[in-house]
């Protein structure tokens, strides 16, 4: 017997609802849904609040930022055992979601004053040298971020923490199957002291749409399907937008790799939160040299993982029955064309939308399981003969969101890396990219547009430029103006000319 640990009782997201742990079927929660129709003034709200965030400057918000950051850390055990309940997560995957926030906030608490500085540009031609060019970096007001269930924690914060960091205001949307941590989340934001420029708006697409229409910048993560839909709302006003997207990332092995290792990174990237990652290894190509000993190495490794929510487990449940549904789908479809699953292959008996870890061989491009995104614990690998054909099927996807690359040789694996069609490769490792403060991170083709957090572009993206050009001295002001005569008008047009083609003459030769 199944439980059905339906998201939430109340299909039409009025008033309140009861949210079901996925792995137990027991209540995890309630939540309050916010009515579409207040969006617009929480969105006010915060409109006014954010003048004076923004007043703050950098380093004043850096201080916020860093109280924060302190309450998470003395909270974390609150929030992992509320993530366990609400997600059906194992602990080791629950325990992985704090400490990146931490690692995020730790890195642009040190280095926003310096992101966000107001940056001296230098005149492009001598004689323009009167004139003093700053660029400075200044946030949209209101940020709206529309996020996804795998991670409630990382997923909603990992965006805003670079929005806040801009100052902008940020109003956080939920997935509606996860709403309960970005409450503790946001209650952790008003008991560190902050201001009230973090908002939350509960709900599903009714309130996501809303979010859309008063904000002025969307940062959404999620499927590529919505992430469209998300993108031509938000053009009827212009309002420009980051898209976070689905991915079918490639894991390549060649014969030269440490297979060891490469079966162990498999293994963890395929099924690290029960394959409900968006950077995870959703198929594999290995060299035919190591094939054999690969795939023996991954299901060795498999047969240790210990299925079971929470404390003492290593794999936890999938979210509901609908993710359940489709790696069903994929598997039946692989085995339907000649597919064979080495480990797991049908869903575990018992309560909980849990599915066993499935690594499948003998398998191709014809099947759904290397084609479309499962979201969900499986792990194809396919034998190819040569490095190039490996590059070629690892393209051969409408999606972009990552890859991962092994070889001994770091010089050849970073040439293939190079050849890969997508927006961060692993060498030798798998998902770190994510972990790379510094580095953005985002999709090619259909896995996303812009980039999530990292680096300096992780909040100059929340911002507008403003250009202020300003005199360095009164001598010549106005010197193209119409007051002057058109002879002088004609010398320094025929003066600038000649000095804008020095270079590019030198150059043409
Ligand atoms: P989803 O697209 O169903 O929902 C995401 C969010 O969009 C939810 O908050 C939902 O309420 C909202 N939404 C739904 N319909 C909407 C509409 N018509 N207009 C506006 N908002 C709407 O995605 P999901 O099932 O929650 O998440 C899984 C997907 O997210 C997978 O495809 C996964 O790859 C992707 N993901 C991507 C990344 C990344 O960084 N690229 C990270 C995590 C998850």
């Amino acid at each position: 017997m199944t439980a059905t640990p339906e998201v939430d009782t109340n299909p039409s997201y009025e008033g309140t609802a009861t949210i079901l742990n996925p792995a137990t079927g027991a209540v995890a929660g309630t939540v309050r849904w916010t009515d579409p129709a207040d969006v617009t003034r929480i969105a006010t709200g915060l409109r006014q609040a954010q003048r004076s965030w923004e007043a703050r400057g950098a380093a004043g918000r850096a201080k916020v930022l860093a109280r924060y950051a302190v309450w998470l850390g003395e909270h974390r055990d609150e929030i992992e055992a509320l993530l366990i309940k609400e997600t059906g997560k194992s602990a080791v995957d629950a325990a992985q979601e704090v400490p990146l926030l931490l690692m995020i906030l730790s890195y642009y608490v040190r280095t926003m004053e310096k992101a966000l500085a107001p940056e001296p540009r230098s005149a492009s031609l001598p004689f323009l040298s009167i004139k003093k060019v700053t660029v400075h970096y200044r946030p949209r007001p209101v940020v709206g971020i529309i996020a996804p269930w795998n991670y409630p924690v990382a997923n909603a914060l990992m965006d805003a923490i670079g929005a806040l960091a801009a100052g902008c205001a940020v109003l956080l949307k939920p997935s509606e199957r996860t709403p309960l941590t970005a409450e503790v989340l946001m209650r952790g934001w008003i008991d560190s002291g902050a201001p009230e420029v973090l908002a939350l708006a509960q709900g599903a697409r009714a309130v996501s749409e809303a979010v859309i229409d008063v904000s002025d910048y969307i940062q959404f993560t999620g499927s590529s399907a919505t992430g469209a839909k998300v993108a031509e709302r938000a053009a009827r006003r212009l309002v420009p937008v980051s898209l976070e997207l689905g991915g079918k990332d490639p894991m390549l092995v060649l014969e030269d790799a440490d297979v060891d290792l490469a079966a162990h990174a498999a293994v963890w990237g395929a099924f690290f939160n029960a394959g409900q990652t968006c950077v995870s290894v959703e198929r594999v190509y290995v060299l035919e040299q190591v094939y054999d000993q690969f795939v023996d190495a991954v299901v060795r490794d498999v047969r240790k993982l210990k299925v079971g929510a929470g404390e003492g487990n290593a794999f936890g449940a999938l979210i509901d029955e609908s993710q359940v549904a489709v790696t069903e789908r994929h598997v039946a479809d692989a085995l339907a064309k000649g597919a064979k699953a080495l480990t797991g292959g049908s869903r575990t008996a018992g309560p909980g939308s849990f599915y066993p870890p499935t690594v499948l061989v003998d398998v191709d491009h014809s099947m759904l399981c290397m084609t479309e995104e499962t979201f969900g614990p499986t792990l194809p690998i396919m034998k190819v003969r040569s490095v190039a054909e490996a590059v070629r099927l690892a393209n051969d996807s409408p999606y972009g969101l990552s890859a991962a690359v092994f070889s001994k040789d770091l010089e050849r694996a970073n040439d293939v890396a190079l050849q890969l069609d997508c927006g961060g490769v692993n060498i030798n490792d798998v998902i770190s990219n994510l972990m790379c403060t510094t580095a953005p991170m985002g999709g090619w083709k259909s896995s996303g547009i812009g980039a999530r957090f990292g680096g300096p572009e992780g909040l100059r993206k929340y911002c507008r430029i403003e250009t202020v050009v300003a005199p360095r001295t009164t001598v010549g002001a106005g010197g193209n103006y119409y007051n002057n005569s058109q002879r002088a008008l004609k010398t320094m047009n025929t003066m600038m000319t000649k000095l804008a083609l020095i270079r590019p003459k030198r150059m043409a030769k």
